[in-house]
């Protein structure tokens, strides 16, 4: 059994309620897919209208309701108890309707498969709890340290690694970043920060501003780093405002946005990202490598190609953290080295992502390298 005991909100969520100001307001019923992207709604509203169940995410795109037998009363599958769904409709207007085997709607539309119990799967699978240093700082490795921004994301990934992280507990829940800021001021050794999460880019553009002059004021700290995946998913939340904050800190800004498959780049999306680029931000695509969604070579090199044409750097390809409930996305570590090797041969060297794993522990990123390979001298 899955750890279905607690359903409380300590998990990565979604956005509640109170997040939205009120001086928006909702209309009564949901605009039709596609979307029209030329006017697109403010960032919060598109949050807040996202689709929250599996049913109704099934109905949005055009497949029929799962069988009453994998139902919960409620209506939900298992796998939404301690990870709900949520996905933005500017996202699922990238989907192709009527076909169950999106690759789009395979990243969030919840299956019974999560329920299945696999050896090695685990809660924590790449040891955050013991790299937590501070509350809401991870600091795994040398000059760089992470903060757990907040606990929201714009969308759940169903292969997400931190679906069970209890952020409650690591105090990155409230937005208060003080404990956060005070680690990083007494370790002079810390050059780089990275906003992570959660998704760091689900912060108001407000409180960002505010965390961002805490870190400028920090005289050690060169470098900050954004993960987030909203450029990918509710593109608008590249506001203007936000580009220029980002491009006129005092520290070198780098975002790394998180695509992993040609169609979730949209044309909005790239406008955006080039936008980024163009106001002197460099942005790097980190991807993980998910069965049923990008594990072919051609897939992949069509992001990849895609991504360079733009000018994103492809950066990481990210072999599954064993998490559970997503032992159904994982592609065995040959079938991944094969498709890096195909890319290799098809494009220029710097389109190549490292294909790299998360070892708890250890002091980097692992490489995932083909040892079979030999090195004429
Ligand atoms: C992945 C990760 C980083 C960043 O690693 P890079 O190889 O520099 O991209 C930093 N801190 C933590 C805790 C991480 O998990
Ligand atoms: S993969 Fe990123 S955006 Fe998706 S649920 Fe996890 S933290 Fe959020």
């Amino acid at each position: 059994m899955r750890n279905g005991s607690t359903n409380q909100s300590g998990k990565i969520l979604a956005t509640s309620e109170e997040f939205v100001p009120t001086a928006f307001h909702l209309p009564g019923e949901l605009p039709a897919l596609p979307l029209d992207e030329s006017e697109p709604v403010h960032w919060q509203v598109a949050m807040k209208r996202a689709i929250r169940s599996s049913q109704q995410l099934r109905k949005a795109v055009g497949l029929p309701p799962d069988s009453a037998e994998v139902l919960l009363p409620e209506g939900k599958l298992a796998g939404e108890r301690d990870f709900p769904t949520f996905a933005p409709l500017e996202f699922l207007a990238r989907i192709q309707p009527n076909n169950p085997d999106d690759p789009l709607l395979r990243q969030v539309l919840p299956l019974p498969d999560e329920q299945v119990e696999q050896a090695g799967f685990a809660a924590d699978p790449v040891g955050d709890l013991n790299a937590l240093v501070s509350p809401g700082v991870l600091h795994k490795y040398e000059g760089r340290a992470l903060i757990l921004t907040t606990s929201a994301c714009g969308i759940h990934c169903r292969y997400c690694f931190r679906r069970e992280f209890p952020y409650q507990q690591t105090g990155s829940r409230k937005e208060d970043w003080l404990p956060s800021i005070e680690y990083l001021q007494n370790r002079p050794d810390i050059e780089e920060v990275i906003l992570s999460g959660g998704d760091p880019l689900t912060t108001t553009d407000e409180k960002l501003n505010q965390l961002i002059s805490a870190l400028e004021n920090i005289p050690h700290l060169q470098r900050l780093r954004i993960h987030s995946r909203m450029p990918i998913v509710i593109p608008q939340r590249i506001t203007e405002e936000l580009v220029k904050r980002l491009s006129s800190s005092r520290l070198s800004v780098w975002m790394v946005i998180h695509a992993n498959h040609p169609q979730e780049l949209s044309e909005s999306v790239l406008l955006r990202t080039t936008h980024l680029i163009d106001s002197g931000i460099p942005v790097l695509n980190q991807a993980v490598l998910l069965r049923g969604v990008n594990d072919e070579s051609e897939i992949l090199a069509e992001l990849c190609r895609r991504l360079v044409n733009h000018r994103i750097q492809p950066y990481y390809l990210h072999q599954l953290d064993r998490v559970r409930g997503a032992s159904h996305f994982e592609v065995p570590v040959e079938a991944g080295l094969r498709i890096i090797e195909s890319l290799r041969t098809v494009l220029p060297g710097y389109a190549v992502p490292q294909y790299v794993h998360e070892e708890a522990g250890e002091k980097s990123k692992s490489p995932i390298l083909d040892n079979t390979r030999e090195v004429k001298s």
